[in-house]
């Protein structure tokens, strides 16, 4: 049987160039709460990402939780079923209510369309997902949003580094999380943040990450535990400074596919965003069974007989979920219904090597 090969990898830095990051962390004893590394890393972040304020986190379901509990509970947020059950769980526990709306059915983001007749005078906010690094419709999306007089929180995880033209898609709406989780583009091991514009906000962010404390000595509000340790954020320095080389040899592998793939009867391929520069995270395929003649759960599993592991991401769709049934009302949305079938992640990673592409794409195209 031919090696196993995933559906993603993580980026590793030089061993020795880690070792040599944590090094100080001996001689200071300071393991956690907001030390070197972590400031270090923050402002590494801000720079890159050209924002003005990141607030780090353990997590990035945290920094979520942290975003969405700056809204009153019982509010509603229209969002998108299409993705990770962070985002809606997010938005849940944080007492607030998922109100589903349509994707479009290119980029497989909110479908902008579909939004205002779900506003209601509950509505605080729209929570859009750059789905695959596809950025959302955000000039739409935020004309929406400053019209109803709602705040645009993005569940950027999939975007790091993602630009529209000279905009950072750090910069866009008023808050978006990053996941810095071992399978992302960059990342921390564990870890995630927020990028966001009001700086009214950093002293909340900060404090709903130490027990919601402002002072350290009580909690003014209802935080949590949600720090980025010190030997995580000397991951993540180490990792940016490879972050180039890994997005390149992600585009080798991204091309790979295209050209085996692109056009092939049955198959669609996520198209390019005009002038979007790409971090080439995931490598979505939608397989039609009406025209390629398999269902993606038989292309899934003849993969897997090959030793080749797919993701059916995202399947199901989270208003799916038996967690969040009960906290919505059933809202219609059919395209997004339709590519949750459809959907397959084919494995993408930096080292993913060029005959391993050619593996992948033999099984796929081979259907007899
Ligand atoms: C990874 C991911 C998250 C959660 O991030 P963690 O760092 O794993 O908590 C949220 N939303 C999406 C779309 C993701 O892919």
């Amino acid at each position: 049987m031919a090696d196993r090969i995933n559906v993603t990898r993580s980026s590793m830095p030089p061993f020795e160039e880690y070792v040599e990051e944590i090094k100080p962390i001996w001689e200071s004893r300071w393991l956690t709460n907001a030390g070197e590394k972590h400031q270090k890393l923050q402002a590494e972040l801000c720079d890159l990402l050209q924002v003005p304020h990141m607030e780090l986190f353990s997590n990035g379901h945290q920094a979520l939780e942290a975003a969405f509990s700056i809204f009153p509970a019982g509010s509603e947020v229209i969002t998108t079923p299409f993705t990770f059950a962070s985002t809606t769980l997010a938005i849940t526990r944080a007492g607030l209510i998922p109100v589903f709306c349509d994707i479009e059915p290119d980029f497989y983001t909110l479908d902008p369309e579909k939004i205002e007749p779900l506003i209601t005078e509950k509505t605080v906010a729209i929570a859009p997902v750059h789905v695959y690094g596809n950025l959302c419709q955000w000039r739409k999306i935020e004309e929406i949003a400053k019209k109803h007089n709602l705040k645009v929180v993005y569940d950027a995880a999939h975007a790091f580094g993602v630009r529209d033209g000279d905009v950072s898609a750090a910069c866009l709406g008023d808050i978006s999380m990053f996941s810095f989780h071992a399978t992302k583009v960059f990342h921390t091991i564990e870890g995630g943040a927020l990028a966001y514009h009001d700086d009214g906000l950093a002293k909340y962010f900060a404090a709903f990450r130490q027990f919601g404390m402002f002072d350290g000595v009580q909690s003014e509000i209802l935080g949590t535990n949600a720090k980025l340790t010190e030997f995580a954020a000397a991951m993540g320095l180490c990792n940016l400074r490879h972050l180039d080389e890994q997005i390149d040899l992600r585009r080798r592998v991204f091309e790979r596919y295209h050209e085996r793939l692109d056009g092939k009867h049955g198959m669609v391929l996520c198209g390019k965003q005009a002038g979007v520069v790409p971090n080439y995270a995931y490598f979505p395929v939608r397989i039609v069974p009406e025209a390629f003649g398999l269902t993606r759960d038989q292309v899934c599993d003849r993969l897997a007989e090959q030793n080749i592991f797919a993701r059916k991401y995202f399947f199901p769709l989270t208003s799916q979920f038996p967690a969040i049934k009960g906290y919505c009302d059933t809202q219609d949305t059919p395209v997004a219904e339709k590519v949750t079938q459809e959907i397959l992640c084919l494995p993408m990673y930096a080292d993913l090597s060029m005959a391993d592409v050619d593996r992948i794409c033999d099984v796929l195209l081979h259907k007899e």
